[in-house]
């Protein structure tokens, strides 16, 4: 079954009603059961114990570490913190590989503990990084490798295991995007030195703002603990320079009622991605990145690379069409870390740079998923795009006069 298309005549751009009244969000919080969020935090404000270890804390640290099969867990405040405890709780200095095709905060974290990030290329099937190019860039300053599991897909993990094992270097993983995905029938959050989560609002399981690393190191889950603390060791006790990364109760308390709505979203995602892929399956010049159909996956990003030459328009025309019709979809990731202007000046890339970088971030487009999309707005989601590039150049001079006025 495909959807038809409709006259180009009929599309937003051209003038016409918005397909959606209201706007179709990328990244919309999953929220399925206030009730228990506020019964939770009503019993958080009863025992006035809102942050510090308290039991939402320690309870969603225990089910973060039993579902993804780790010895521990460490909540935190968001992803992000996550990463820079990690890189000091490794020890990390001098230069780390990092794929260019990633959010930002990946490279940010590394740069805000004074490690320089050096940008990697990434495969062209799985986004992930490329473990090739990450040998060709080590240096004898390189002291680790972070890699991400962008969309949730791994990353090749033996081969990075095996350079970082070869080459005495630190591993370890961005998993901010792979909760409850998994690698060779292995749980994500368990490899490398730890993994990092990040359970901000647009993600799969969510606190609002939150984050988690996971490890089954027991010596760097206790200073990763000590760091996330001010380096409190005791009430007048300070044995190392630690930040405030804590997690609060209330965040504890969103997160349980997500974990406690994995199923009910995962279903959500998946009938939506398999709606997209039948819906978009045979129009020219568009492909659905895929997950790996030998691994469970949480189907959290719906990503469409758009080939221009084929589909007579290119990425961003697509999105400017799809935008106009109240259907946000966004640009994940551009432009690579690389390009961005905190970078660009002085990043460290090998030249010329980045091939796959450059051609995904030029083609990547990530469409509105989870519990506030059904199968009926997935119809209409799919017939803007079939219009849209069945009419192609119209289309395009359609954008370029509303460019120009
Ligand atoms: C969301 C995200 C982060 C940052 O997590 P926050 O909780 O927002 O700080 C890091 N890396 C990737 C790949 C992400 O998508």
């Amino acid at each position: 079954m495909a959807t038809a298309a409709s006259h180009w005549s009929s599309l937003a751009v051209c003038g016409n009603k918005p397909a959606f009244s209201e706007p179709l969000h990328v990244g919309r919080p999953n929220l399925p059961d206030k009730q228990a969020i506020l019964e939770r935090i009503a019993g958080a404000l009863d025992r006035h114990w809102l942050t510090n270890g308290g039991p939402l804390i320690a309870e969603f640290e225990r089910r973060i570490a039993a579902e993804v099969g780790v010895k521990h867990c460490i909540a935190v405040a968001n992803g992000t913190i996550a990463l820079e405890l990690a890189v000091r709780g490794l020890g990390l200095s001098g230069e780390v590989i990092v794929p260019a095709f990633t959010f930002i905060a990946s490279a940010h974290a590394l740069a805000w503990q004074h490690v320089a990030p050096v940008f990697c290329d990434v495969d062209r099937t799985t986004h992930t990084i490329d473990a090739k190019q990450a040998e060709e860039l080590i240096t004898p300053r390189t002291t680790g490798i972070l890699g991400v599991h962008l969309w949730g897909r791994a990353c090749d993990v033996e081969s990075l295991a095996d350079l970082a094992a070869r080459k005495q270097l630190a591993l370890f993983f961005d998993a901010a995007h792979a909760f409850g995905c998994t690698h060779r029938g292995r749980s994500i959050g368990q490899f490398g030195s730890c993994e990092v989560f990040s359970f901000h609002a647009t993600k799969f399981v969510h606190c609002g703002e939150g984050g988690a690393i996971t490890t089954n190191d027991d010596v760097l889950a206790e200073r990763l603990r000590l760091l996330r603390n001010f380096g409190f060791v005791g009430y007048d006790c300070v044995t190392a320079i630690g930040t405030n990364g804590k997690m609060s109760e209330l965040a504890a308390a969103v997160g349980l009622t997500s974990l406690d709505n994995m199923a009910t979203i995962v279903a959500a995602n998946r009938a939506n991605y398999d709606c997209y892929r039948r819906m978009l399956a045979d129009i020219a010049g568009i492909k659905l990145v895929p997950f790996d159909a030998r691994e469970v996956s949480n189907f959290q990003y719906v990503v469409l690379e758009v080939d221009d030459r084929v589909a007579g328009l290119s990425r961003d025309e697509l999105a400017a069409a799809l935008v106009a019709e109240n259907v946000l979809a966004r640009r994940y990731f551009f432009p690579g870390c690389h390009r961005m202007d905190a970078y660009r000046a002085s990043a460290k890339c090998p030249a010329p740079p980045l091939p796959i970088t450059e051609l995904l971030s030029e083609r990547v487009l990530a469409l509105p998923t989870g519990l506030q999309v059904d199968q009926a707005s997935i119809l209409r989601i799919a017939g803007i795009v079939r219009t849209a590039i069945e009419n192609a150049p119209a289309v395009k001079s359609r954008l370029s006069q509303r460019r120009a006025a």
